[in-house]
């Protein structure tokens, strides 16, 4: 079983914080489509026959396409792919698209799970990272979307910024639980050299992260959730029981994915290509028929650090056992001797040849998998 990325490199506005490749310049949209469709024929081999079991529409903010053009991707992937009767099918969707008509147009195509785009529900943090809705939009786009009939909804939420303060942070939470929300993607600001947010830092006219606070909000998103019987599944990502992302699962567990769009990544099991990150010239190349990617071999060694650093950070961990049988002993050892800080200092645990995070150890997630790499 696989999975289908599909790009869509367009935004409304250029959010302060961010570091995806889109354009706000939405002239070539209709050829970018066709490129995509083109992309998909060329690569109709890559999944070696592999039944798709996800489809994820991300971008850029994939909700400003028409359900037309929508339908009109999945077709050519229904072409081209075995798609299980029971795919996962995931549209990117920011609030100020998901208006009655949008939402109605949706019903007529095969999207079952909606990834809203929400961030906060506060006007003046809206503001503060140039999102394109408001924090009425915010609401009401959750409201619209289950009163039509979606029940699979995930929403993203950031904290850790300094106008988040822990009061408006338990209210976004509060209000996502509320809603009766199943899945919740969290993610603390971090601040990309390129973007908007990381010059006016620079420049001082913005006040730079505070670490302390994140971590704190962090805790407090863990605690809440786990109250409200979410799963801390992996470390950005709680789901209730019966509704964790298949799509991003499959990432963490290494099964193949196919990346289509301008800058989106390919994996194959051996090899991890991406695509350009331009959209004129992904159509110019597309339309002579290539794809313009660069591509990488995975070593042995470079699969065991990306298997270590995606498994430590879910909830099913480190397993022992595999790093014996694919790996070899040697790096099972080795692995094993860095381990032993962290497993001292309560940071993980080893149950049943698993290596797991505990819950402070969920606050170093990427520093113990870093130690953890072989070198
Ligand atoms: S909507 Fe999403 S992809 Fe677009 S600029 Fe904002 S964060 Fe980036």
């Amino acid at each position: 079983m696989a999975g289908i990325y599909i790009h869509i490199p367009f935004c409304k506005k250029a959010c302060y914080y961010c570091d995806f490749h889109f354009s706000t310049n939405w002239k070539v949209k209709t050829e970018l489509l066709a490129a995509i469709e083109q992309e998909l024929e060329l690569q109709r081999n890559y999944l070696n026959g592999e039944s798709v079991e996800t489809v994820y529409f991300g971008g850029g903010t994939p909700s400003i396409l028409t359900g037309e053009e929508i339908n009109a991707i999945l077709d050519k992937i229904n072409t081209l792919h075995h798609v299980a009767a029971s795919a996962e099918i995931t549209l990117e969707a920011n609030p100020d698209d998901l208006d009655a008509a949008k939402i109605k147009e949706l019903r007529q195509t095969a999207v079952n799970r909606f990834s809203i785009g929400i961030q906060s529900f506060f006007d003046e943090d809206l503001q503060w990272m140039n999102r394109a809705h408001n924090a009425s939009e915010a609401k009401s786009s959750i409201m619209r979307a289950q009163d039509a009939g979606f029940e699979n909804i995930t929403c993203d939420l950031i904290y850790g910024y300094p106008l988040l303060t822990n009061k408006k942070w338990k209210e976004n939470i509060q209000t996502l639980i509320d809603l009766q929300i199943p899945h919740i993607s969290s993610y603390s600001m971090t601040v990309e050299p390129q973007t908007a947010l990381a010059s006016f830092i620079r420049k001082n006219k913005q006040q730079p992260m505070n670490e302390e606070q994140s971590a704190e909000q962090f805790q407090y998103l863990i605690e809440e959730l786990s109250k409200a019987n979410f799963l801390h599944y992996e470390i950005s990502n709680f789901g209730k029981e019966g509704w964790l992302s298949k799509h991003n699962s499959n990432y963490w567990f290494g099964k193949k994915y196919l990346g289509i769009g301008p800058s989106a990544h390919s994996f194959n099991g051996e090899t991890r290509q991406w695509n350009i990150a331009n959209n004129y010239k992904y159509i110019d190349s597309l339309s002579q028929k290539k794809i313009p990617f660069e591509e990488e071999l995975l070593s042995p060694v470079q699969r065991l650090n990306e298997y270590v650093m995606t498994a430590l950070r879910t909830m099913w961990g480190i397993d022992l056992k595999k790093i014996e049988n694919n790996y070899g002993k040697e790096f099972l050892e080795e692995i094993m001797h860095t381990a032993e800080k962290y497993i001292d200092k309560q940071w993980v645990t080893n149950n049943e040849d698993k290596l797991i995070l505990s819950k402070e150890g969920k606050l170093y997630a990427d520093l113990i998998a870093s130690e953890l790499f072989i070198t």
